[in-house]
């Protein structure tokens, strides 16, 4: 399992979500991950949702 970062849209820093997921599903296109709340935010301290257009996995080039 991996851990999923974050870049926070607010910060623009990667922050770890606390969620693991194994890469084959993270990669897998039908799974949007919309609508998943992340907070507070440990850059901005806000809630705010998030998709994989700003999620990855730690360890890979951020977003
Ligand atoms: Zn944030």
């Amino acid at each position: 399992m991996d851990r999923i970062m974050i870049k926070c849209p607010i910060k623009g820093q990667a922050v770890p979500t606390g969620i693991l997921m194994e890469r084959a599903l993270f990669e897998d296109k039908d799974n949007v991950m919309t609508g998943i709340i992340v907070g507070p935010c440990p850059a901005c301290g806000q809630n705010h949702p998030w998709d994989k257009t700003y999620s990855f996995l730690e360890g890979d080039p951020e977003v």
